[in-house]
């Protein structure tokens, strides 16, 4: 089992007054600094990169940024119970750093847990602060679901590593600053063994970014493409050929953070918003709508417990297992019922509106996305396939090469 360790030792016991003091700052900060955001506030490009930069740095010079991480690597250096706190408080606001989910969801937890103390003292305070933004690179055209089949390789030269190979998906590439990759150190090894991390400077020329567009017009994700891209040694993210035990970890706080977390699904507050919505609209009346609305407030309650549940347990210093796939699955299944219940409310709107945009526009470009959160940290078949196996001990999928090298591995 893979435990949390370095973060603040903060008591968990927190003085009820203290919390409270704490709880009015955040609202002061939130006030002085978030009037005005929108829902459109919180887009993953440039222009909405900038503001999480911006947004973030400001939160980090209140106090409130990295609040569980240690001080001397950036953090606030309080407990959970703050960290708690922080949520509560802001859950009603449209917070602009959706762009850093993945920095912060996913790369400073493994920065935290996996780095040297060298790269965490480099790295997490600018990723803390925002002033870096870190994107995640595993997934390839021929490796998705099965990412320890990736074809990446990493050759070692003298004092550095040579990287050669595609990635795609890449969320939030085009305006990262570093980014986390699996790469292949020992092809003639089965797949799980040959693996290795790397910390990668994503402005070396021998990193070439390619933005993909969506349906919804957006470009959240890229192709990453790596030409004899030379990495210093002491970029080694974690121990050599143990890049799998690592990727497992950071796929649980992928999928903590989408599941469970904020992570693009929209908070609490959705089925709030979606019942302001049919109130407007008069159809709040309609005894169709209104159960659909209490179906959504119910499963926004239970994504709520679920998070709980998880963090608790990080809490206790446990990197969560299936229960982060318990979490992404749920996480996905509530986004289509989000979906479903949202289209029903705008109507034809939500395929042709007006001019402003308005409710039309904004829960069309959601439908569009919602079914992407059924694929990214692991589509919804390789969650089934995990509780499957790890929760309900079902017989594990056949692999007729998992004592195979991967070089011997057919492959197209
Ligand atoms: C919005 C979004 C953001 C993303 N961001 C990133 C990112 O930042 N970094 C990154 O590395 N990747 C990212 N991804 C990629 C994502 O992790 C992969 O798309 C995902 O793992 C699926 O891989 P694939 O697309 O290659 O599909 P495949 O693995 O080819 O799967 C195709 C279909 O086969 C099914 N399938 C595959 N294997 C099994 C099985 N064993 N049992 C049952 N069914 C199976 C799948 O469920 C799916 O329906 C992102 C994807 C999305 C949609």
């Amino acid at each position: 089992m893979i435990t949390v360790d370095n973060m603040s030792d903060a008591s968990e016991s927190v003085d009820p007054a203290e919390l409270e003091e704490f709880r009015g700052r955040v609202r002061d900060f939130l006030d002085a600094n978030c009037a005005g955001w929108g829902e459109d506030s919180t887009r993953r490009d440039d222009d909405g990169a900038s503001r999480a930069r911006s947004f973030q740095s400001a939160l980090s010079a209140a106090g409130f940024a990295g609040i569980t991480y240690q001080r001397e690597f950036g953090g606030a250096g309080l407990s959970n119970a703050h960290q708690e706190a922080y949520d509560e408080v802001s859950a009603p606001w449209h917070l602009p750093n959706l762009p850093l989910a993945i920095s912060h969801g996913m790369c400073l937890p493994m920065l935290n847990q996996f780095g040297t103390d060298a790269q965490r003292a480099d790295f997490m305070p600018d990723c803390i602060s925002g002033q870096s933004i870190w994107c995640q690179m595993f997934s390839e055209p021929g490796a998705g679901s099965d990412v320890a089949g990736l074809s990446t390789r990493a050759v070692r030269d003298g004092e550095q590593w040579v990287l050669n190979g595609q990635k795609v998906w890449t969320s939030g590439a085009h305006y990262s600053d570093f980014g986390i990759v699996v790469a292949r150190t020992r092809p003639d090894v089965p797949k799980h063994q040959g693996l290795s991390m790397f910390i990668v400077d994503m402005a070396d020329p021998a990193v070439e970014v390619r933005p993909l567009r969506q349906i919804s017009g957006e470009s959240g994700f890229n192709e990453v493409f790596f030409t004899d891209l030379h990495i210093p040694a002491d970029k080694l993210l974690g121990d050599l050929n143990q890049g799998w035990s690592l990727a497992v970890a950071m796929l649980m706080f992928e999928r903590v953070s989408i599941g469970a977390g904020r992570g693009g699904l929209g908070g609490e507050r959705v089925s709030q918003n979606l019942i302001t919505l049919a109130r407007e609209l008069g159809r709040d009346a309609d005894p169709r709508i209104r159960q659909a609305l209490a179906d959504l407030w119910i499963r926004e309650r239970i994504k709520g417990f679920i998070g709980r549940r998880i963090r608790d347990a990080v809490a206790a210093g446990r990197v969560p297992g299936p229960e982060g796939s318990i979490a992404k699955l749920n996480g996905a299944l509530l986004a289509r019922a989000i979906r479903d219940v949202s289209m029903e409310l705008v109507g034809p709107a939500g395929q042709a509106w007006g001019p402003d945009g308005g409710a039309g526009e904004r829960w069309a470009t959601f439908c569009l996305s919602a079914a992407g959160i059924s694929i990214a940290g692991g589509t919804d078949e390789v969650q089934r396939n995990i509780i499957g196996e790890r929760v309900l001990g079902l017989p594990r999928e056949p692999n007729p090469f998992r004592d195979t090298a991967w070089e011997d591995v057919p492959r197209n």
